[in-house]
């Protein structure tokens, strides 16, 4: 077993009983955000003192900070290193040593599906799995993704009632994993991306998806659906893509008027809409109606870019997934995905470096860009690796750590609550054992997490 996955099962076996000593009240610390957790016992006061602390990703870091959590949320920063006696507080004061660390806020995903891994068993998955089953799943995967670094994420399309169930039991403290965002099922034409292939009819007609819609009314009604069952934001297949075992290619899916229809009802039921878009004419489609983000984007042009611009929208590029599967033909027919059937192999293969190259124009053009994965393509718990992405198409150590906190909090709308360590903000704080502004590769040597004021990997 190699020395870093060795140190990761050490970790997550330190987190679980931290976390098992919370929900039996040992431990004090514990959650309070959205409603009142329910094993949340909101008395105890923690003091970090930090080594580096890069509170709002884009300033300048400052040394020697304390910061002082309390029930869960962030209260107030201070200089130097503080000690219970300098604050007026009743109860237990804890001290939380990481002034030997890289101290920042807890990172944010907003493109992963946690409720399964592609590969060769997908299909199978699809026929076999029950929703109790992919609660499971779904919550192992939630784990790994917390302890690498990820205190919230997105989740962007997942059958069932599973991860609805998941992101609730997170939220009141029953089992570990980062915040969720969930858009329950992925809206799509029929035969569109998200919607099910490769079975047979009497197969297909066992396991029908909530978001098929055709036709603006029964598009408009495909929204409203998935927010009547609790999704937090909508995700729409505008074009074709890559992994759906169908030749009908990676071009625009939905028309203009059924995108302005679903982004117009999604926005009136205040929630933000996002689009997988792969090629021109689809990325841009979403965009004209309205999209507030555009996951993918791969075949994006100039001119594709400058609309993002006079839009405002935010691109969510997910480029680590090529580099996880292969991003020549030659590792690609090495990789976890070679015996993928032949119509995704073909799409697969024509990606190659477009996920690099199309990111880099981007940056470029100065789209605002907000960090995205899409695990479950790679691996669940590598997403800290689309950092590195970012800072391999040329941008700064600093503007990558943003587009994973400050800018996916801005494009997912929840800039209110996360995405720096600030007072009233909920106390999600990572710290690496290095600074990333020197290596970005720090993000992957992740030596505390806190999230809700709650520790789930406690500091060596
Ligand atoms: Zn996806």
């Amino acid at each position: 077993m190699p020395q870093s996955e060795n140190r990761s099962q050490l970790h997550f076996l330190a987190a679980v009983t931290i976390f098992l000593a919370c929900l039996t009240g040992i431990d004090t610390w514990a959650a309070d955000y959205d409603k009142a957790p329910e094993y949340s016992v909101p008395t105890g006061i923690s003091i970090i003192h930090t080594g580096v602390l890069l509170a709002i990703p884009g300033e300048t870091p400052d040394t020697r900070q304390s910061i002082v959590v309390q029930n869960g949320r962030i209260v107030e920063i201070r200089s130097g290193y503080i000690q219970a006696s300098d604050i007026q507080a009743e109860g237990e004061v804890r001290i939380i040593d990481l002034s030997d660390k890289f101290v920042m806020p807890g990172f944010i995903d907003l493109h992963v599906h946690l409720s399964g891994q592609a590969g060769s068993s997908s299909k199978l998955d699809a026929v076999t799995m029950t929703d109790a089953d992919t609660a499971l799943t779904a919550q192992m995967y939630a784990q790994r993704t917390l302890l690498g670094g990820f205190t919230t994420v997105r989740d962007l399309g997942s059958r069932g009632d599973a991860i609805f169930a998941l992101r609730d039991a997170i939220k009141a403290g029953k089992v570990a994993g980062p915040k969720i965002l969930v858009c329950g099922d992925a809206i799509t034409p029929t035969g569109g991306h998200a919607d099910i292939h490769g079975f047979r009819q009497e197969v297909l007609d066992a396991l029908p998806s909530t978001g098929v819609c055709d036709g603006a009314d029964s598009c408009r009604a495909a929204v409203r659906r998935q927010v009547k069952r609790g999704a937090d934001v909508i995700k729409v297949t505008a074009t074709g893509g890559v992994l759906s075992e169908t030749a009908a290619g990676t071009g625009q899916q939905f028309t203009d008027e059924e995108l302005r229809a679903i982004a117009d009802t999604a926005h009136a039921l205040g929630r933000k809409v996002t689009a997988h878009a792969h090629e021109k004419a689809g990325i841009e489609s979403a965009l004209r109606a309205g999209f507030d983000s555009i996951e993918h984007a791969m075949w994006a042009d100039k001119d594709t870019m400058k609309l993002f611009r006079e839009t405002g929208a935010w691109l969510i590029p997910t480029v680590y997934p090529i580099t996880a599967v292969g991003d020549t033909p030659e590792k690609m027919k090495q990789g976890p995905f070679r015996n993928m059937p032949p119509p995704i192999m073909a799409k697969l293969l024509r990606l190659g470096r477009q996920p690099k190259d199309m990111t880099r124009l981007a940056y470029n053009m100065d789209v605002k860009i907000a960090l995205g994965t899409d695990s479950g393509v790679s691996p669940h718990g590598e997403n800290a690796n689309e950092f590195i992405e970012y800072v391999n198409i040329g941008m700064s150590e600093m503007e990558a750590l943003m587009a994973g906190t400050v800018n996916a909090a801005e494009a997912g709308g929840i800039f209110d609550r996360v995405g720096s360590i600030e007072p009233g903000k909920a106390a999600d704080i990572v710290a690496l054992a290095e600074s990333p502004l020197e290596d970005i590769a720090a993000v992957l040597r992740v030596r505390f997490i806190m999230r809700d004021g709650v520790i789930f990997m406690p500091t060596d």
